[in-house]
């Protein structure tokens, strides 16, 4: 396989840089990372394979069984806990699009990273914002306690910037199209250096990957039906198209270059105060989304980002930096039915909220749609008739064979928060811990396991997740510093947990009464942390 990131790290981070330890006790610069639909199955599976970022990062303390514990197993609400200690429930962040009929807009629909108070804004054509996110990350507590804090974040798509670097990160960097940009006009000439090493690689096509022999393995044609298939594809890309770079592994490869770039041009880990840098990895889902998870495309977009992931390291390395590294994902995922595993299959469009909106509707005689979004009940239906409308979608619901439950927002409000561990989590636990009652719908439908929620597969668009179910729930989540004790936890544990965790190894004060997560025991050395 070609090493696709090392011409843009050298190009982002010069050479020179020197190789001596840091004697502080604690980390100077803390590297939280995201791989966006990394799920625990694919991270055990290819675990073995792995032999250098990920494979640094699998030696050190690993919690295979790692939970985004809620329902909405989504990236906005999943980056919300990774850094805050926080189920949805709290962050407010309970979905990636909610709906709010009393927005000051014709659009009703609100994606999680906008602010949709802006003039001629609408949720596609936004401005990006922290205004949804209700509380703080471990960066805006890390700038609280010491202004010489300085907080990054380069990501490939703005909703995982947002919702890792928080209220007032220093840079905060998002994939657009075919650059990284950000809100503002203030320039940067350490990201204008990237950006301009971006386009020319853009610009230059990419032949096909060779598959090693474990892809080699998984290479095979599943029919789609109207001449489409999927299994087969090696990421070549022809010059100048955008489209094809931001969809495989070339995007993290120029995300963790930017992410180096700022590190070498701000001198992160090298400041008066202890600093963060949260990288969003986003195309582990694009691949998983476009071609599902199980094939050769999903093999080597990992085995590049272990490859690309062992460059960053090393060239933190080189420069010396004391840092700690966390490395978890937003949510797992499941594979598209077509691969043919056992008791998999596609939602029955019957079951889908339009199909069941217009049942409503022309069951009540009500004009629709009657519902919208994820089940929110129309601004058009008139309040007398609302009962109705729920009473009738749930019946309906409740006796089609893909549906295992249907809730009501006042069953799930009543509900305590969960505290137990997540493995034992009722359905109605999940929903809980990403509820909220000004931004939920008002009923939550849960589909059967293994029912992928998208009826006709689509271009782009072929395996998804987004369930309650454990394959959507289960992360890894992987600790490493250097001398770190390796360490391989069974037990569970939950991005919630990564936030304090972090916090003590930095020496930050968080009380335990303001998060969710608990602090993770590790067996480090010298020091112990979680005191
Ligand atoms: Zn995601």
């Amino acid at each position: 396989m070609k090493w696709i990131v090392a011409a843009l790290l050298l190009a982002a981070t010069g050479t020179g840089a020197c190789a001596k330890r840091a004697e502080s006790a604690r980390p100077r610069l803390v590297v939280a990372i995201s791989v966006d639909q990394f799920s625990a199955q694919l991270f055990n599976e290819y675990r073995p394979h792995f032999t250098a970022g990920l494979r640094r990062l699998a030696d050190g303390a690993a919690f295979p069984n790692g939970y985004q514990a809620h329902a909405a197993t989504e990236t906005c609400p999943g980056h919300s806990t990774i850094l805050t200690g926080d189920h949805p429930a709290r962050t407010g962040i309970i979905a990636n699009l909610w709906y709010d009929f009393a927005a000051p807009r014709p659009d009703k629909a609100i994606y999680c990273a906008e602010d949709e108070r802006i003039a001629g804004s609408t949720s596609l054509a936004y401005t990006v914002s922290d205004l949804h996110l209700r509380v703080p990350t471990l960066g805006d507590r890390m700038k609280k306690a010491d202004a010489a804090s300085r907080v990054v974040v380069v990501a490939g798509k703005d909703r995982a910037a947002v919702m890792m670097a928080g209220h007032h990160p220093d840079q905060r960097w998002w994939w657009k199209g075919s650059a990284f940009a950000q809100s503002g006009a203030t320039g940067s000439p350490i990201a204008d250096r990237v950006n301009a090493a971006i386009t020319r690689s853009i610009s230059t096509p990419t032949e096909a990957l060779v598959p090693p022999p474990l892809c080699a393995a998984k290479e095979k044609a599943i029919d789609l039906g109207g001449g489409r298939s999927v299994g087969t594809f090696h990421f070549q890309r022809a010059a100048g198209d955008a489209a094809a770079y931001s969809s495989g592994p070339e995007l993290d490869a120029a995300t963790l270059a930017m992410a180096a770039a700022f590190v070498q041009g701000m001198k992160l880990g090298h400041g008066k105060g202890t600093d963060l840098l949260a990288i969003g990895l986003s195309a582990t889902d694009l691949v998983g989304h476009r071609y599902g998870p199980g094939g050769v495309e999903m093999c080597l977009q990992l085995l590049s980002l272990d490859r690309d992931l062992g460059g960053f390291f090393d060239v933190l390395d080189r420069m010396g930096i004391d840092y700690a590294v966390v490395l978890t994902a937003d949510h797992g995922g499941l594979d598209l039915p077509e691969r043919g595993q056992p008791g998999a299959a596609r939602l029955d469009p019957a079951a889908t909220v339009a199909a069941i909106s217009s049942q409503v509707a022309s069951t009540l005689s009500l004009p629709s749609p009657v519902l919208v979004g994820d089940w929110y009940v129309n601004a058009t239906v008139p309040p007398a008739r609302r009962n109705e409308v729920l009473a009738t979608a749930r019946q309906l619901l409740s006796r089609h064979p893909q549906v295992e439950g249907v809730y009501t927002k006042e069953e799930i409000a009543a509900h305590a928060m969960p505290t137990s561990r997540p493995e034992d989590w009722s359905v109605l636990d999940r929903l809980r811990a990403s509820f909220d009652s000004q931004r939920s719908g008002d009923l939550a439908v849960v589909y059967k396991p293994n029912v992928t929620p998208i009826p006709k597969p689509i271009a782009g668009y072929v395996a998804t997740h987004g369930s309650v179910w454990d394959y959507d729930r289960k992360v890894p989540i992987l600790f490493w510093w250097r001398g770190i004790p390796p360490q391989d936890r069974r037990e569970s544990a939950m991005t919630v947990d990564i936030m304090p965790t972090l916090a003590s190894l930095i020496g930050l004060k968080v009380r335990q009464s303001e998060i969710d997560g608990h602090c993770l025991q590790l067996k480090a050395s010298p020091a112990s942390n979680c005191r």
